[in-house]
């Protein structure tokens, strides 16, 4: 008899996984690793937010709360998306949600029926993906082209569209290319799913590290928000990964039905991490400048040291944290096969821990996180160089 539901066979473990658990391994052996495969900032969560977690807990503020989060920590967040994007959004048009990954599956599995057409531009964050298979939902991938810096205009996803097509995902800034979609490109995106009527899931989750001057939000084409979904974090704006605390932003019929399933599954994000999230989002917000700008250092840093070696080519990020270089020019060079050969390879034989580009749908690129401290930049920048002048 069969054990397993259809549905968990149509999804992969993470694609970073093997790589990590081979240097979770070579860690443990006592090995030195430059570390670029995780995707997470290396700075701690700011002290105020400790803080008010903290307090929260002294205070027995450990009981249950509403499914869809305090009315205080969704006032917080659409006060702060209002202020910073110009949207408006009420409390009951918010969820918050135990991380942005389950905003994303939540609202995935709230819209996509078996056979929905969702169309997701190439390169992508992985999940995204397994996410939509999971819901039964049809990937329709699109290609950006790395010599337009992975750029997404509307003409493209305009040619995919089919009567089946039931949502776009857009990741701007984007992991893994750090690429940010152009305001005028999202504004006409977001038209043409709006007169389309198909809706537009926005992960902004990286959208406080734009490096850019102007930043736009889906939410900030209000004339357009009833195909609008946003999918927000505060995982990388706060450096708060482990707290699992992200929201959805949308219609409320959306947001009522997110909040159902998550009624029926998760129920409410534990109640100190929505007091903490209350002081991130209505504190000061020095400390995310403050880490953008180390970030850009590190990106600089990072690029430069990319320059040394001959044959690797490399976008220029314009957010996130991650770095997406082109590796066309080593395959075929000391037995390399393929992008993720070259991972295992920089893995086991340079101690340089990238995500190989099939994990997001390209072939011919290793993805770097540069959320490191400067000092594993120039490290793994020169192990690198060393590594790919030895196969020449
Ligand atoms: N979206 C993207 C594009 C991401 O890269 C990540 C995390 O790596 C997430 C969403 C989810 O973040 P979290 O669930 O920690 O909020």
């Amino acid at each position: 008899t069969k054990i397993f539901a259809d549905r968990i066979g149509r999804i992969e473990v993470s694609a970073t996984m093997a790589i990590t658990a081979a240097a979770l391994k070579l860690k443990s052996e006592g090995v030195n690793l430059a570390d670029f495969g995780a995707g997470e900032p290396h700075f701690s969560t700011p002290r105020h937010i400790k803080d008010a977690a903290i307090e929260a807990i002294e205070k027995n503020f450990t009981r249950y709360t509403n499914v869809a989060g305090i009315p205080e920590v969704r006032k917080a967040i659409v006060d702060r998306h209002a202020c910073d994007f110009g949207s408006n959004y009420t409390p009951d048009e918010c969820v918050f949600t135990t991380g942005g990954k389950l905003a994303l599956f939540n609202a995935i599995q709230v819209l996509v029926d078996h056979g929905d057409e969702v169309i997701l531009p190439v390169p992508y964050w992985v999940s995204f993906k397994d996410i939509i298979q999971y819901a039964g939902g049809k990937v329709v991938l699109v290609e950006s082209k790395e010599a337009e810096n992975f750029r997404i205009t509307a003409k493209m996803i305009e040619t995919a569209i089919t009567p089946k097509t039931k949502a776009i995902i857009l990741n701007t800034p984007s992991n893994p290319s750090g690429a940010v979609v152009a305001p005028e490109d999202l504004e006409a995106i977001v038209r043409l799913a709006h007169k389309h009527g198909i809706y537009v899931l926005l992960d902004e989750c990286y959208v406080y590290l734009t490096f850019t001057g102007d930043v736009v939000s889906g939410g900030s084409f209000t004339d357009c928000k009833e195909h609008i979904v946003v999918l927000g974090s505060l995982s990388k704006t706060y450096a708060m990964t482990g707290w699992r605390a992200g929201f959805a932003l949308g219609p409320k019929p959306i947001i009522a039905a997110m909040s159902k399933l998550q009624s029926q599954s998760t129920s409410n994000t534990a109640s100190m991490v929505q007091r903490a999230s209350i002081a991130a989002l209505t504190g000061s917000q020095e400390c995310v400048s403050e880490m953008r700008a180390d970030y850009i250092k590190l990106r600089d840093q990072a690029l430069a040291g990319f320059k040394t070696i001959p044959g690797l080519t490399c976008t220029v990020p314009q957010g996130a944290f991650y770095l997406y270089p082109n590796i066309s020019k080593f395959l075929g060079k000391g037995g390399i096969t393929s992008a993720s050969d070259l991972a295992a390879k920089l893995l086991s034989e340079a101690h340089v821990v990238v995500v190989p580009g099939e994990a997001f749908g390209t072939s011919e690129h290793i993805r770097l996180s540069y959320a490191v401290s400067h000092d594993v930049v120039d490290e793994g920048v020169k192990r690198m160089r060393e590594y790919f002048a030895s196969l020449s």
